[in-house]
């Protein structure tokens, strides 16, 4: 395994870089280190998931507009299917989340600030960042 910071050098050891496993060498496992610690400046992720209740919130629609899963796909031009897969929570599509917003005159999106500093990290807030539709850094 080459060091996939230089790539010269022989990885010796994995550092974790914002939750992700690096090999590197010892060479640059030192000044990484020095970096990150120099770095103790907050960083804030602005991120959008669907609201927790996007489920009740499309099915009571359809019920009381007394439209079918086709009709609603029909008036916002989104598969039946993909309507499905955003109603079970597989499916994020910020676009078609927000036509079915539009439509339905509900909030179906929300929008979290993290503040995340470099200390806090956890192996599973990778996984809990993936669930989320896009993250912006700023
Ligand atoms: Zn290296």
């Amino acid at each position: 395994m080459i060091c996939e910071i230089c790539g010269k050098r022989k990885a010796t050891r994995t550092i974790s870089i914002e939750g992700a496993k690096v090999e590197v060498c010892n060479h640059c496992s030192g000044s990484i280190e020095t970096e990150i610690k120099k770095e103790q400046k907050p960083k804030t992720y602005t991120l959008y998931r669907p609201v927790n209740n996007i489920k009740n919130i499309l099915e009571e629609y359809m019920k009381s507009n007394s439209i079918s899963l086709k009709d609603l796909s029909n008036r916002t031009k989104i598969s039946e299917i993909d309507i499905k897969a955003i109603i079970d929570g597989r499916l994020i599509d910020k676009e078609k989340i927000r036509r079915l917003e539009k439509i339905t005159g509900k909030t179906l999106i929300e929008k979290i600030t993290i503040v995340d500093t470099p200390d806090q990290h956890k192996a599973d807030d990778k996984i809990k960042l993936e669930e989320f539709i896009d993250g912006e850094r700023s």
